[in-house]
């Protein structure tokens, strides 16, 4: 695969450019012509004056006065007559077509009275190519549009090029790459589980660690004592906590109505179990209260701000079970072998999945018209909290717990006929899962919540950004690609205009820094990227019979080589970007250390061969040198060994696991 290549590529998409490399390409005669035009809406180098037809940029173009009469031309003179055989036009009409006409026939005119015209089916109006048989020898080449299928205020012209192009190189320019239907992708499933952040080799190993080591033991136990309190109560009990679906969710940015202070965000918010449908503000004003009702779609005050108290509750359940019941219990599971554990967590993941796909809005106090999501998450988040679920069902997978019935149907027949209480409320479109009479739990799971949410993010992955919510979309639908097996959402990540490799190439420089240059979302971004590695590690198909190692990649290897110790200085980092000031009164460190820089020397040299291997090799024993510098202990940690610690880290926190000794 040629990198550069996707580089160019998701570059120039959308562009106006040509399907021939930049040596081939015939000179653009047009650039040296003067234009000129029947009518324009602005003087000539205004904003859509004829200069514009010939500037080269995409983001501007051409319109003509808004009284043009048909036929309407435009006109290119040049000073000394040039041979041509090709005129291209890229029309500006579909990008605006309340505004814009669409074309339905076009002629071109040279100087000596030859004519070529081409005709446009509806809604094709976009690029295409005026050609002559034998290249002509001409001063002007006038453009006439002479009929359009409905007249519009404006027409408009992107860009127009003369060519002399004997070899027919000129062509359209690329398509753009877009997201493919959801019945076009096939789940194929996976002939194992666990299968994308851990294998059963991890487990194994975690396992042996959890009998063996001083540290492994007590991580088990903190592991076991958080399972423990999601198996008390029956299943009742839990269930009545279960929103409806298309219910509110929100952050509660607006606070308590009555003092102004906050009641929590989310898995935060100021709820407990014992006190259903109920948040308690920083002040203790426990809400909705006779003054302040909130029959679900919250509370309206005077000032017509709206407090979402029943959302931020449900916000909270949904949080609470997807951020700590969940991975927990998976954990437990992935440990014991224990069932109960699996029945515990097969539950939740069945009851959260039974609701999934219609919960579309995210959180309704999220800044954007309509609000967008799944659950409390709004937009790329909706990834955040997927990959907790792929994590915690991947490793309950084998469970025979998911073959039980799904509470799905039963709720299917619960839902609203008419709109739900989100689109009413915020104008979120509702959305619906599916259902059957016999639905298992796995079934459920398997496409009202893992399909549905790997579409959502996958076909927010065309957008042609590259920045770290596009990160969240890509990894959220490769996780479930490597988990049911679904070929396409790991191509995408891998081979399109915007897979990881363009996002590396794009945004990290040859010194491993990145281009948001403050230094946490620089981390942030490090950790994202992370998350790619372990799936493509671990997916098998006859094109990848190995997988992908990601880290072979130079420049992805370097984004991890030492990247928090470089930028200490005497205990500070430089506050680039838009870091907060940095006023605080700290001391250089004799001996600094990082144990982010450290975990990540061990991950290169756990995915490394050779010279690299033994370069990576002397980059954490260094770490580990100073680390035993600044403690006075030895670190329990030692080649493959480390790799196991941070392995096994992995699977208990895998969003933000640390080095663990
Ligand atoms: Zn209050």
């Amino acid at each position: 695969m040629d990198r550069t290549a996707i580089f160019l590529i998701a570059l120039t998409a959308g562009g106006f450019c040509f399907s021939v490399s930049a040596a081939q390409k015939p000179d653009n005669l047009a650039r040296r012509a003067t234009p000129s035009a029947m009518s324009a809406s602005t003087a000539s180098d205004g904003k859509y004056g004829v200069l514009r037809l010939l500037d080269g940029e995409d983001a501007t173009h051409w319109a003509s006065g808004s009284a043009y009469e048909l036929p309407h031309w435009v006109k290119l003179e040049w000073k000394e007559s040039v041979a041509i055989d090709t005129v291209v036009v890229d029309i500006f009409a579909r990008q605006g077509a309340n505004l814009y006409a669409f074309w339905r026939e076009a002629e071109v005119e040279l100087s000596d009275g030859s004519k070529t015209t081409v005709k446009f089916g509806p809604g094709e109006s976009g690029w295409a190519a005026f050609r002559f048989d034998e290249p002509v020898t001409t001063t002007s080449v006038t453009l006439r549009v002479l009929a359009v299928y409905e007249r519009k205020t404006y027409l408009g012209i992107n860009e127009i090029g003369v060519f002399l192009d004997p070899r027919r190189l000129i062509g359209p320019p690329r398509e753009m790459v877009r997201a493919k239907r959801r019945e076009e992708l096939t789940v194929r499933g996976s002939p194992s589980h666990p299968v994308v952040y851990a294998t059963a080799e991890d487990l194994a190993r975690a396992r042996r660690n959890a009998e063996t080591t001083v540290w492994g033991k007590a991580e088990k136990a903190s592991i076991l004592a958080a399972a423990a309190k999601w198996l008390e109560h029956d299943e009742n009990y839990w269930l009545q906590f279960l929103p409806e679906s298309g219910a509110c969710y929100a952050y509660g940015f607006t606070g308590c109505p009555i003092c102004g202070s906050p009641c929590g965000t989310w898995g935060g918010a100021r709820c407990t179990w014992d006190r259903p449908r109920t948040v308690v503000c920083a002040k203790g004003h426990s809400l909705p209260d006779e003054g302040h009702p909130d029959d679900g779609t919250g509370y309206v005050a005077q000032d017509k701000r709206i407090h979402y108290i029943i959302g931020t509750w449900n916000a909270w359940v949904t949080e609470q079970w997807t951020r700590n019941a969940l991975p927990s219990l998976a954990h437990a599971y992935a440990l014991t072998g224990d069932e109960k554990y699996a029945e515990r967590a097969a539950l939740f993941i069945d009851a959260l999945a039974s609701i999934y796909p219609e919960s579309t809005s995210g959180s309704w106090d999220y800044p954007s018209r309509p609000p967008s999501g799944r659950f409390a998450r709004p937009w790329y988040q909706v990834a955040r909290n997927l990959v907790v679920y792929v994590d915690a069902y991947d490793l309950i997978y084998n469970s025979k717990a998911l073959d039980k019935p799904s509470l799905r149907p039963r709720l299917h027949d619960t839902l609203p006929d008419g709109p739900s209480a989100q689109q009413r409320s915020v104008g979120t479109s509702d959305a619906k899962g599916q259902s059957w009479a016999d639905m298992t739990r796995r079934e459920n799971v398997d496409i009202n919540m893992m399909q549905d949410a790997a579409y959502y993010c996958y076909k927010h992955t065309f957008s042609g950004k590259l920045h770290n919510g596009h990160a969240d979309y890509m990894r959220g639908a490769l996780a479930v690609g490597v988990l049911l097996g679904i070929p396409e959402y790991v191509y995408n990540a891998v081979e399109s205009p915007f897979s990881i490799y363009a996002m590396v190439l794009n945004n990290c420089d040859r010194d491993g820094r990145y281009y948001e240059t403050a230094l946490g979302y620089a981390m942030h971004a490090r950790e994202l990227y992370l998350t790619f590695v372990e799936p493509l590690e671990h997916w098998r198909c006859e094109k990848y019979p190995e997988g992908v190692n990601l880290l072979d990649d130079a420049r992805m290897r370097s984004f991890y080589c030492l990247p928090d110790l470089v930028m200490n200085v005497a205990g500070h980092v430089p506050n680039f970007g838009d870091c907060g000031p940095d006023n605080h009164c700290r001391f250089a460190q004799l001996t600094p250390f990082s144990s982010r820089d450290y975990d990540y020397a061990e991950r290169l040299h756990a995915a490394c061969s050779g010279e690299e291997k033994e370069t990576y090799r002397n980059l954490f024993s260094f770490l580990s040198r100073l680390f035993r510098r600044i403690c006075g202990r030895i670190l329990a940690v030692v080649g493959c060994q480390g790799c196991d610690i941070v392995r096994f880290r992995r699977l208990f926190e895998f969003e933000n696991h640390r080095i663990f000794w």
